[in-house]
Formats: structure tokens, C-alpha cells, sequence
């Protein structure tokens, strides 16, 4: 039988927060407080980390004051019953992160909720600690040419170089409007699950009668919803 592939963000979708700008607020607040609205699609989102990252050394908080911080951060409501199920039945689901987010601070919450096995693969920015114990950030698939994302990452670029063509099959378990370009590229037979009141859901309820997503879209709320509907796929 082959795989069904399972992609699922995780800011706001398997988090219930967005970690980079939590920790921005939290470290940086002042900087956080003089950004515009549209900082992120307007900016490159990693360099800015990378710089925010530096200064929070230079104001003497280390890698343990970052993970101790993300650690408590609180995961969707009942998505960590979600990945025990997709876990467990890896004979059925390839399960992937794919995330804009950064490698060391996804593996560290997955850590803290003893979820880090449920997953194959996690397809994300890289990075690694550098002397200093700052954390260096390492961009993949920066190279894109996608004029709907940002530069930090093209999910549709990623996916068509790393995912495309080996699964019958592909699930989108996801929220944020840097979605919607991957959305608009599966196929009939895949789908969409959007999350409710988030930026994704707005824009295709926004834009319902255009047709741009040709795969099934499914709305949820709660991690329960989209593992009782998987349990039919
Ligand atoms: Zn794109």
C-alpha cells in the first residue's frame, strides 16, 4: 500500500503560538513593539532572527533561557493525540513538518512533549550553535523565485523538490496565508485542512467563488477533528 503524506505546519497549527514572535516579544520586546504590520512580507524574515538572535546574546540571555522559554509553550488543543496517531500508524502516513521556523526550536518543543518520534522528516530551516552558543541559521530552499512568498521560505518550491511524485496521496494540515501557495498546487485527490478564524481560512472564504484550491478543503478547529477524519481516509 503506499503512503499517504502527511505535511503539517507548526506555528499555529501544531504550536499554539507563533514561536519566532514569541521570543521576540518576549527577549526583544522593544523591537517587537517598532515593527509595522508588514514586517514579515516585506522583509527577510531568517536575517531578521538571525540578528535578533546576536543581540539577545549580547544582552546576556543564552541557549538554556531560549529552550526553557519555548519549552512551556502550549501545543494546539488535542493536535499532540493527532501525532501519537499518525505515530503510530507510520505503515499508512509519511508524516512531515514543514515549517518556516527553525529546526533547533521545533526539535526542542517536540522534545518537551515527547511527540519528536511521530515524525519522518522535518523540512525547515537548519541551524546550529555556533561558538558563542548563538544559534546560526541556515536557510533552505532560500533560492526560490516564488513572487507569493516571502523569502524565508516557498513551501511549493520545497515540496516539488523534495515530495513531489512519490506519494498518491498528500494531506495539508495547516493555517497561515504563507500556506496557500502549496494549497493552490495539490491535486483533486489530496487535501486541504485549513484552520478555522486563521489568515488561510479567511482568504478562502474571501475568495470561495474563484476556485483557485482544486484539492477537497476541510475546515478544523482541534486536532480530535482532523484525527476523526483521517481514521476514514
Ligand atoms: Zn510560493
Amino acid at each position: 500500500m503506499e503512503k499517504t503524506l502527511i505535511i503539517m505546519d507548526f506555528d499555529n497549527t501544531l504550536v499554539d503560538v507563533d514561536v519566532d514572535w514569541e521570543i521576540v516579544k518576549h527577549f526583544l520586546p522593544e523591537i517587537a513593539k517598532s515593527l509595522p504590520d508588514d514586517f514579515y512580507d516585506k522583509n527577510d524574515w531568517l536575517k531578521f532572527m538571525q540578528e535578533n538572535y546576536i543581540e539577545m546574546k549580547k544582552r546576556g540571555f543564552n541557549i538554556n533561557d531560549i529552550n526553557n522559554f519555548i519549552s512551556s509553550f502550549p501545543l494546539t488543543y488535542n493536535i499532540k493525540d493527532l501525532c501519537i496517531y499518525l505515530g503510530k500508524n507510520k505503515n499508512k502516513f509519511y508524516n512531515i513538518i514543514l515549517s518556516g521556523s527553525t529546526e533547533h526550536n521545533i526539535r526542542t518543543i517536540l522534545r518537551a512533549n515527547n511527540i519528536e518520534n511521530c515524525f519522518d522528516e522535518i523540512i525547515c530551516n537548519k541551524s546550529i550553535l555556533d561558538q558563542e552558543k548563538i544559534l546560526k541559521l541556515i536557510p533552505i530552499g532560500y533560492e526560490h523565485n516564488c513572487k507569493d512568498c516571502n523569502k524565508n521560505q516557498c513551501k511549493t518550491f520545497i515540496y516539488n523538490q523534495f515530495l513531489k511524485n512519490k506519494f498518491n496521496k498528500v494531506i495539508f494540515i495547516c493555517d497561515g496565508s504563507n500556506d496557500l501557495c502549496l494549497s493552490k498546487r495539490l491535486k483533486n485527490n489530496d487535501i486541504l485542512f485549513a484552520r478555522t478564524e486563521y489568515k488561510l481560512y479567511n482568504y478562502l472564504i474571501e475568495h470561495s467563488n474563484q476556485n483557485e484550491v482544486n484539492c477537497s478543503i476541510q475546515f478544523w478547529n482541534n486536532g480530535k477533528e482532523i484525527c476523526n477524519r483521517l481514521k476514514y481516509q
